[in-house]
Protein backbone atom coordinates (compact mmCIF):
# COMPACT_ATOMS: atom_id res chain seq x y z
CA UNK A 1 0.00 0.00 0.00
CA UNK A 2 1.46 2.99 -1.04
CA UNK A 3 2.53 5.59 1.86
CA UNK A 4 1.07 3.51 4.78
CA UNK A 5 2.83 4.01 7.87
CA UNK A 6 4.79 1.54 9.90
CA UNK A 7 3.78 -0.07 13.24
CA UNK A 8 7.34 -0.02 15.21
CA UNK A 9 7.36 -2.43 17.74
CA UNK A 10 9.80 -1.95 20.53
CA UNK A 11 9.93 -4.97 22.95
CA UNK A 12 12.32 -5.32 26.09
CA UNK A 13 12.59 -6.61 29.68
CA UNK A 14 11.44 -3.78 32.19
CA UNK A 15 14.56 -2.07 32.78
CA UNK A 16 16.52 -2.05 29.81
CA UNK A 17 16.19 1.59 28.88
CA UNK A 18 12.86 1.70 26.87
CA UNK A 19 11.61 4.25 27.94
CA UNK A 20 15.10 6.00 27.95
CA UNK A 21 15.82 5.17 24.12
CA UNK A 22 11.98 6.47 23.39
CA UNK A 23 12.99 10.11 24.69
CA UNK A 24 15.97 9.98 22.36
CA UNK A 25 14.46 8.36 19.34
CA UNK A 26 11.17 11.12 19.40
CA UNK A 27 13.26 14.21 20.11
CA UNK A 28 15.38 13.01 17.04
CA UNK A 29 12.87 12.16 14.88
CA UNK A 30 9.38 14.29 15.93
CA UNK A 31 7.59 12.96 13.24
CA UNK A 32 7.41 9.31 14.56
CA UNK A 33 4.29 8.81 16.66
CA UNK A 34 4.04 6.92 20.09
CA UNK A 35 1.07 5.19 20.96
CA UNK A 36 -0.03 5.64 24.19
CA UNK A 37 -1.26 2.57 25.96
CA UNK A 38 -3.70 1.85 28.59
CA UNK A 39 -2.94 0.71 32.12
CA UNK A 40 -4.38 -0.62 35.19
CA UNK A 41 -0.32 -0.03 36.83
CA UNK A 42 -0.39 2.96 39.27
CA UNK A 43 1.57 6.00 37.97
CA UNK A 44 5.16 6.29 38.77
CA UNK A 45 6.71 9.63 39.93
CA UNK A 46 8.76 10.46 36.98
CA UNK A 47 5.37 9.35 34.67
CA UNK A 48 2.95 12.33 32.96
CA UNK A 49 -0.53 10.75 31.90
CA UNK A 50 -1.41 10.61 28.32
CA UNK A 51 2.75 10.71 27.70
CA UNK A 52 3.83 7.05 29.20
CA UNK A 53 0.37 5.72 29.80
CA UNK A 54 -3.14 6.86 30.15
CA UNK A 55 -3.58 5.14 34.07
CA UNK A 56 -7.05 4.02 34.17
CA UNK A 57 -9.44 1.07 36.51
CA UNK A 58 -9.84 -2.35 35.76
CA UNK A 59 -13.40 -1.38 35.25
CA UNK A 60 -12.39 1.43 32.65
CA UNK A 61 -10.23 -1.01 30.93
CA UNK A 62 -12.86 -4.09 30.90
CA UNK A 63 -15.39 -0.94 29.48
CA UNK A 64 -13.31 -0.60 26.30
CA UNK A 65 -12.58 -3.77 26.34
CA UNK A 66 -16.54 -4.56 25.78
CA UNK A 67 -16.58 -1.84 23.44
CA UNK A 68 -13.51 -2.73 21.08
CA UNK A 69 -11.49 -0.33 21.71
CA UNK A 70 -8.23 -2.15 22.37
CA UNK A 71 -6.24 -3.50 19.76
CA UNK A 72 -4.39 -5.58 21.29
CA UNK A 73 -3.68 -6.51 25.89
CA UNK A 74 -1.86 -8.54 28.13
CA UNK A 75 -1.77 -9.25 31.72
CA UNK A 76 1.70 -8.29 32.76
CA UNK A 77 2.47 -9.16 36.45
CA UNK A 78 -0.94 -8.27 38.31
CA UNK A 79 -1.65 -5.73 35.92
CA UNK A 80 -3.36 -4.76 31.98
CA UNK A 81 -1.42 -3.18 29.27
CA UNK A 82 -3.60 -2.62 26.18
CA UNK A 83 -3.27 -0.99 22.91
CA UNK A 84 -5.94 1.91 21.81
CA UNK A 85 -7.27 0.94 18.63
CA UNK A 86 -8.69 4.74 17.16
CA UNK A 87 -5.05 5.94 17.12
CA UNK A 88 -3.40 3.31 15.18
CA UNK A 89 -5.32 2.92 12.54
CA UNK A 90 -5.61 7.03 12.18
CA UNK A 91 -2.21 7.19 11.81
CA UNK A 92 -1.74 4.06 9.87
CA UNK A 93 -3.91 5.68 7.14
CA UNK A 94 -2.28 9.09 7.22
CA UNK A 95 1.41 6.92 6.39
CA UNK A 96 2.60 7.83 9.31
CA UNK A 97 5.34 5.47 11.62
CA UNK A 98 4.03 4.96 15.27
CA UNK A 99 5.81 2.88 17.82
CA UNK A 100 4.48 0.81 20.42
CA UNK A 101 6.20 -0.31 23.34
CA UNK A 102 4.69 -3.51 23.90
CA UNK A 103 5.71 -7.16 25.61
CA UNK A 104 6.31 -9.95 23.63
CA UNK A 105 2.52 -10.89 23.59
CA UNK A 106 1.69 -7.98 22.25
CA UNK A 107 4.44 -8.50 19.38
CA UNK A 108 3.30 -11.89 18.46
CA UNK A 109 -0.44 -10.29 18.66
CA UNK A 110 0.19 -7.42 16.19
CA UNK A 111 2.30 -9.24 14.13
CA UNK A 112 -0.67 -11.04 13.47
CA UNK A 113 -2.67 -8.70 12.79
CA UNK A 114 -0.30 -6.10 10.62
CA UNK A 115 2.63 -8.45 9.56
CA UNK A 116 3.04 -7.16 6.68
CA UNK A 117 3.72 -3.20 8.29
CA UNK A 118 5.66 -4.40 11.18
CA UNK A 119 9.44 -3.67 11.69
CA UNK A 120 9.91 -5.56 15.62
CA UNK A 121 13.01 -4.40 17.84
CA UNK A 122 14.16 -6.30 20.70
CA UNK A 123 16.56 -4.31 23.05
CA UNK A 124 18.88 -6.80 25.38
CA UNK A 125 21.13 -5.33 28.00
CA UNK A 126 24.59 -5.61 28.25
CA UNK A 127 23.65 -8.95 30.57
CA UNK A 128 21.23 -9.82 33.55
CA UNK A 129 23.39 -8.62 36.43
CA UNK A 130 23.01 -5.02 34.32
CA UNK A 131 19.35 -5.29 33.61
CA UNK A 132 19.64 -6.15 37.47
CA UNK A 133 21.18 -3.00 38.59
CA UNK A 134 19.28 -0.40 36.50
CA UNK A 135 16.04 -1.73 37.47
CA UNK A 136 16.96 -1.55 41.17
CA UNK A 137 18.35 1.95 41.03
CA UNK A 138 15.41 3.05 38.94
CA UNK A 139 13.76 2.14 42.46
CA UNK A 140 9.94 1.98 41.25
CA UNK A 141 9.25 -2.02 42.01
CA UNK A 142 8.44 -3.11 45.59
CA UNK A 143 10.55 -6.27 46.23
CA UNK A 144 7.60 -8.56 44.97
CA UNK A 145 7.12 -7.06 42.18
CA UNK A 146 11.07 -6.54 41.52
CA UNK A 147 11.29 -10.53 41.22
CA UNK A 148 8.64 -10.83 39.10
CA UNK A 149 9.54 -8.65 36.39
CA UNK A 150 12.94 -10.30 36.71
CA UNK A 151 11.11 -13.68 36.29
CA UNK A 152 9.08 -12.60 33.08
CA UNK A 153 12.65 -10.27 31.83
CA UNK A 154 14.04 -14.44 31.89
CA UNK A 155 11.40 -15.74 29.36
CA UNK A 156 11.11 -12.49 27.37
CA UNK A 157 14.56 -12.44 26.68
CA UNK A 158 14.22 -16.26 24.90
CA UNK A 159 12.24 -14.65 22.35
CA UNK A 160 14.50 -12.16 21.56
CA UNK A 161 15.18 -13.85 17.93
CA UNK A 162 11.92 -13.93 16.52
CA UNK A 163 12.10 -10.25 16.06
CA UNK A 164 13.82 -8.58 13.45
CA UNK A 165 16.48 -6.38 14.91
CA UNK A 166 18.44 -6.95 18.74
CA UNK A 167 19.95 -4.05 19.67
CA UNK A 168 22.06 -3.78 22.96
CA UNK A 169 21.57 -1.07 24.95
CA UNK A 170 25.25 -0.79 26.39
CA UNK A 171 25.46 2.60 25.91
CA UNK A 172 22.64 4.96 25.43
CA UNK A 173 24.33 6.99 22.25
CA UNK A 174 25.21 3.79 20.23
CA UNK A 175 21.69 2.00 21.27
CA UNK A 176 20.03 4.83 20.10
CA UNK A 177 21.92 5.53 16.52
CA UNK A 178 21.24 1.40 16.26
CA UNK A 179 17.83 2.05 16.40
CA UNK A 180 17.56 5.03 13.73
CA UNK A 181 19.66 3.57 11.27
CA UNK A 182 17.26 0.67 11.56
CA UNK A 183 14.12 3.11 11.21
CA UNK A 184 15.93 4.85 8.34
CA UNK A 185 16.64 1.93 6.12
P1 LIG B 1 12.23 0.40 30.64
O1 LIG B 1 11.42 1.49 30.01
O2 LIG B 1 12.77 -0.57 29.64
O3 LIG B 1 11.55 -0.31 31.77
P2 LIG B 1 13.85 2.63 31.66
O4 LIG B 1 13.96 3.47 30.44
O5 LIG B 1 12.92 3.06 32.73
O6 LIG B 1 13.54 1.09 31.28
O7 LIG B 1 15.32 2.47 32.25
C1 LIG B 1 15.58 1.79 33.48
C2 LIG B 1 16.73 2.50 34.20
O8 LIG B 1 17.94 2.30 33.48
C3 LIG B 1 16.53 4.01 34.31
O9 LIG B 1 16.95 4.42 35.60
C4 LIG B 1 17.43 4.59 33.21
O10 LIG B 1 17.92 5.86 33.55
C5 LIG B 1 18.57 3.55 33.17
N1 LIG B 1 19.18 3.40 31.83
C6 LIG B 1 18.56 3.31 30.64
N2 LIG B 1 19.46 3.15 29.63
C7 LIG B 1 20.69 3.13 30.21
C8 LIG B 1 22.04 2.99 29.70
N3 LIG B 1 22.30 2.84 28.40
N4 LIG B 1 23.04 3.01 30.58
C9 LIG B 1 22.79 3.16 31.92
N5 LIG B 1 21.57 3.30 32.47
C10 LIG B 1 20.51 3.28 31.62
P1 LIG C 1 5.93 -1.06 32.56
O1 LIG C 1 5.05 -1.36 33.74
O2 LIG C 1 7.39 -1.35 32.86
O3 LIG C 1 5.70 0.29 31.98
O4 LIG C 1 5.53 -2.08 31.40
C1 LIG C 1 5.51 -3.48 31.63
C2 LIG C 1 5.49 -4.21 30.30
O5 LIG C 1 4.25 -3.95 29.62
C3 LIG C 1 6.59 -3.79 29.33
O6 LIG C 1 7.14 -4.97 28.74
C4 LIG C 1 5.87 -2.97 28.29
O7 LIG C 1 6.49 -3.03 27.03
C5 LIG C 1 4.54 -3.69 28.26
N1 LIG C 1 3.46 -2.90 27.68
C6 LIG C 1 3.23 -1.56 27.81
N2 LIG C 1 2.15 -1.20 27.12
C7 LIG C 1 1.67 -2.32 26.53
C8 LIG C 1 0.55 -2.58 25.67
O8 LIG C 1 -0.24 -1.72 25.29
N3 LIG C 1 0.38 -3.87 25.29
C9 LIG C 1 1.21 -4.88 25.68
N4 LIG C 1 0.97 -6.12 25.21
N5 LIG C 1 2.27 -4.67 26.47
C10 LIG C 1 2.49 -3.40 26.90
Amino acid sequence: MANCGRLILFSGPSGVGKDTLLDVLFEKRPLLRHSVSVTTRNKRDSEVEGKDYYFISVEKFNEMLKADEILEYNKYGKHFYGTPKKPIDKWLKEGVDVILKIDVHGFENVKKMYSDKCISIFILPPSLEVLEQRLRMRGTETAEDFIKRMEIAVEELKKCEEYDYRVINDSLEKAAEEILTILDK
